[in-house]
This record gives C-alpha cells, sequence and structure tokens, in this order.
C-alpha cells in the first residue's frame, strides 16, 4: 500500500446531478464543458458523447438564449451521462432548461433577478429534484464585495457565495454544490479553505481560465492537487482551451496521482537517459494512443533499463524493462519472459486488454455495473 499525503475527506452533504452523487462518501466527480453551439444539435451530442467515452460523470451545457433552451430537450434525448445547464443572469432561461429536463443547474440566484423569480426557479428545481451548483468567479464578484473588500480576494469570494447559499437557504433549498474559482491559485486554493470552514456543501473545484493543454494542466495540477490533498472536493472540472476531453483526461490523471480515484491506465515511465535499451519516449506515446480506451485500474511500468525497471515492475501489474538484446517483461512483479523491441508495444497493449477483459467479466458478473 502506498503511503497518502491526503487529508481525510471532508464530511460534506450527498446530493444529486440525476444519478451521479455528488459529495458525502461518493466518488469524486470528473466533468467537462461542450464547446459547441447549443443550438447545433448534432455537433453538442457529438462532443457529450466523447466525453462520455473519455470518462466523463457529469456534463455540462450553456443555455444563452431561448434557442439553447429549444435544443436541451433533443440532446437530452440523445445523451445518458447526467446534464447541467449553465445559466447567467436569465431566470426565463433556468425554468425552460428545468422544463427540458435538465438534472442539474449552474446559476447564481443573487444575480437572477427579483425575489419572484428567484423562488419559482427554486421552486422547479425542487419539485424535479434538481441540484443547483453557485459559481463564484473572481472576475466577476459582486461590486458590493469587491468595494468591502477593496479587490477580488478570498474573503471577498466566501463573502459572496454565503450570499448566495443564504438565499437558497431561505427557501429551504439545500441541494446546492458550491464553486469558488479564480485563476489565481492561492486566492483559489484560500477560498476554498475557508468555505469549507463554514459549510457542509459539496465543493466542485476548478481553476478557471488556466491556460491552453500545457500551461493549464500545470496549474490545474497545482491547485486542484492543493485544494485535494487537504480532503476538499466533490468533484472537479479542470479548464483548458483544448478539446473538452482533454479535461477530462487531465482530470482522471490528477485524481489517480492522489490515489483519490482509479480509472484506466496508470502508465509510469521513466524520463530515458543514455541507459535506455529502447526508445521510452516513443513507446509512452504510442501506449498513450492505444491504451486510452481501456477503462479498468491497472498501473503499467515502461522503464528503460535494469536501473528501476525490477523495482517499478514489482509494484504494477504489468511491467517492461529495457535490456539487451531483449527486454523483460512482468506480470505482477514477476519476470514474465522476454520480448523484443519490435514485438514489445503489441505484448504489453495485448496483456493489458487481456486483463481488462477478465476485469471486467468479474464486475459484470458480481453485479456491480
Ligand atoms: S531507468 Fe534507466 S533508462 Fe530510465 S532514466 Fe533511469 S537510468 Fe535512464
Amino acid at each position: 500500500m502506498r503511503d497518502s499525503i491526503v487529508m481525510p475527506r471532508r464530511q460534506t452533504r450527498k446530493i444529486m446531478v440525476g444519478d451521479v452523487a455528488v459529495g458525502g462518501d461518493a466518488p469524486i466527480a470528473v466533468q467537462s464543458m461542450t464547446n459547441t453551439l447549443t443550438t447545433d444539435i448534432d455537433a453538442t451530442v457529438a462532443q457529450v458523447h466523447s466525453l462520455e467515452e473519455a470518462g466523463a460523470d457529469i456534463v455540462r451545457i450553456s443555455v444563452p438564449d431561448v434557442e439553447s433552451a429549444a435544443a436541451m430537450p433533443e440532446i437530452l434525448a440523445q445523451t445518458q451521462v447526467p446534464i447541467i445547464a449553465d445559466i447567467h443572469f436569465s431566470y426565463k432561461m433556468a425554468l425552460l432548461a428545468l422544463d427540458a429536463g435538465v438534472h442539474g443547474l449552474r446559476l447564481n440566484p443573487g444575480n437572477i433577478g427579483s425575489q419572484d423569480r428567484v423562488e419559482r426557479v427554486v421552486k422547479a428545481a425542487q419539485e424535479k429534484n434538481v441540484s443547483i451548483r453557485i459559481g463564484v468567479n473572481a472576475g466577476s464578484l459582486e461590486k458590493e464585495f469587491n468595494e468591502q473588500y477593496g479587490e477580488p480576494c478570498a474573503d471577498a469570494m466566501v463573502a459572496s457565495a454565503l450570499r448566495h447559499i443564504r438565499i437558497l437557504e431561505d427557501m429551504n433549498f439545500k441541494d446546492i454544490k458550491v464553486s469558488l474559482k479564480a485563476s489565481n491559485i492561492p486566492m483559489t486554493v484560500a477560498a476554498y479553505r475557508k468555505l469549507a470552514e463554514k459549510v457542509d456543501y459539496p465543493f466542485h473545484l476548478g481553476i478557471t481560465e488556466s491556460g491552453s493543454l500545457f500551461g493549464g494542466t500545470v496549474k490545474s495540477s497545482v491547485g486542484l492537487g492543493l485544494i485535494l490533498a487537504d480532503g476538499i472536493g466533490d468533484t472537479i472540472r479542470v479548464s483548458l482551451a483544448a478539446e473538452p476531453k482533454e479535461e477530462i483526461k487531465v482530470g482522471f490523471e490528477i485524481l489517480k496521482s492522489l490515489g483519490l480515484r482509479h480509472r484506466g491506465v496508470n502508465l509510469i515511465a521513466c524520463p530515458s537517459c543514455a541507459r535506455q535499451k529502447f526508445n521510452v519516449i516513443e513507446v509512452v506515446q504510442e501506449l498513450e494512443i492505444r491504451l486510452a480506451h481501456i477503462q479498468e485500474p491497472m498501473d503499467v511500468a515502461v522503464i528503460g533499463c535494469v536501473v528501476n525497471g525490477p523495482g517499478e515492475a514489482q509494484e504494477v501489474q504489468v511491467g517492461i524493462t529495457g535490456g539487451y538484446p531483449t527486454h523483460t517483461f512482468y506480470h505482477d512483479g514477476e519476470k514474465f519472459g522476454r520480448v523484443k523491441s519490435s514485438n514489445m508495444i503489441d505484448a504489453l497493449v495485448d496483456e493489458v486488454e487481456k486483463r481488462a477483459a477478465v476485469m471486467r467479466t468479474e464486475t459484470e458478473l458480481s453485479g456491480k455495473i
């Protein structure tokens, strides 16, 4: 058993987004958002499907206008994963989205107008058992909090979240989750830590506008990693200026790296050096592509030479260590045989697929799916 540096999970209220539980003892859900025009039903459905294939537990879709709301019933009819409607300012869009059958709303009740309008939305959400995410963003804090605190900061974000929470609580609505997003990592981390001391609602974690696939992955990994290591976080969304399914892949990698959730192959590879007995980088790149469809959790080690190979192979289900003229194949930490460079990748893929198929069958037989 590997050591864990993650604090015990914060105890939160469990809420539902469709059939996916968020909070309590539920696995940390990984979500993303479509970037197609919602009115383009075919493109949006295709993107939701690609997110589902990548493992998304929840998908969010913007509903900015009446035409987008009108597309939602068809999108919902053609998809399986729970869908959250992203609403800004308009109670009408919220009501239309609820009528369409969405499984969750992302809206800030303080931003949708009069008490009467808020009540109509909250009542409709209550009737349909739809949860609401309050999404505080440092870039769009209410004027009163920016004035009170002088500038966007963690305390201002927490104050804004508490204001929105109070509005819902006053209507006896508690199926709430909360996000506190900023592009500034220390501010984001501080905001989540502070709010965690005040409420027991589940948190949706994210570092907003984090950037490109490369830069955004680094920022999100550091920011979300710090918060998750505190035991805080019930669902995550990695925001990247990239294909949405990349957000899901990065999200799972972050959770895998902290031992919080396991899905698919966890590739362990050495950085390679002059001692490598095969081209580690090329092999790993090809394996990433050829093993992307595996959903069952499995550790696979690809190590260039005997300096670290045998040690790493002991910790994984499938391993390869570079040698000369052939490489050593390991199964469950034991030497299994030797393979040539020419068929090493095929042998690794075959073994992983075989094991994944067995795991799938066992899971099906035990009735867990
Ligand atoms: S395991 Fe071998 S090839 Fe890989 S980095 Fe270490 S010494 Fe180099």
